[in-house]
């Protein structure tokens, strides 16, 4: 097995511990979403290879190269993998002029923070160039650490994004997603996850489609299961360290 798959089974497993392990409260299955940010076609290629389907980018135009050149892992490229595609998820920030690329080549954007962004994915996702395509999937993001470097939705605005988001056309609200502090302090971290999760299950109250709790990264998945999260994001414990350095600049 190459290190990769070596790590997709190590990352699995420690997921499905982590389930185990959880408050009773939570009953959901945890899917993973592999970010490839930096990564080469050949590495995302190894990964699915060895049964991952999500892949998560930061920058639009970086995913969408990829996507074009992994097109042959789509579900619509070859009848027999329908329903079993890759999936590409954009967690990155998004800037408006990016939006129609986004709409047309992402199936996920876990990056909603505002209502113009959400207005423009609608748009573009609902237009006779993507007639055909599924709704786009949106999670909105929530700064829940309040760090001034973060984007996100304040908490107390992301249950009035969600219903913007859900009555527009062309997308599918699927629920919420963070990006805790980077600390070790467990505790202050476990309050993070909290707050996600409350607004969680407000929001389920009120919306159907909504399913999906986006937290959790390499250095914290295990407890951002254990607190409740529905879908972790997990790139260097996948991939290896990344050797290109992040500039923090929007997708
Ligand atoms: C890079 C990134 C991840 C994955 O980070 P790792 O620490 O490598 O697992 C997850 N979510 C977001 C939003 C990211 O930018």
């Amino acid at each position: 097995m190459s290190p990769i798959q070596t790590n997709l089974q190590g990352v699995k497993a420690r997921c499905h511990a982590a389930i185990a392990g959880r408050n009773v409260r939570f009953q959901e299955a945890v899917s993973l979403v592999a970010v490839s940010k930096t990564k080469s076609d050949a590495e995302v290629r190894e990964a699915f290879a060895a049964g991952q389907l999500a892949f998560g980018e930061n920058y639009v135009q970086e995913g969408v190269k990829k996507a074009l050149a992994l097109a042959d892992l789509a579900a619509h490229a070859n009848s027999e993998r329908v329903g079993a595609g890759i999936e590409w998820h954009l967690i990155g920030p998004l800037q408006s002029n990016k939006a129609r690329l986004a709409a047309e080549s992402f199936d996920w954007v876990q990056t909603v923070d505002r209502q113009k962004i959400a207005e423009a994915l609608s748009r573009h996702r609902h237009s006779h160039a993507t007639a055909g395509l599924k709704p786009l999937n949106v999670l909105v993001q929530v700064n829940v650490s309040g760090e001034a470097s973060k984007s996100g939705a304040l908490p107390a605005d992301a249950a009035g994004l969600a219903a913007v988001v859900a009555a527009l056309p062309g997308l599918r609200l699927r629920g919420l997603m963070a990006v805790v502090e980077n600390t070790r302090n467990e505790v202050e971290l476990r309050a993070q996850f909290r707050v996600m999760r409350g607004l969680f299950d407000g929001l389920r109250q009120y919306a159907e489609s909504v399913d999906t709790l986006s937290m959790g990264m390499s250095g914290d998945f295990e407890i951002a299961i254990e607190e409740g999260a529905t879908m972790v994001r997990v790139g260097s414990a996948i991939f290896g360290a990344r050797n290109v350095q992040e500039t923090g600049v929007a997708a």
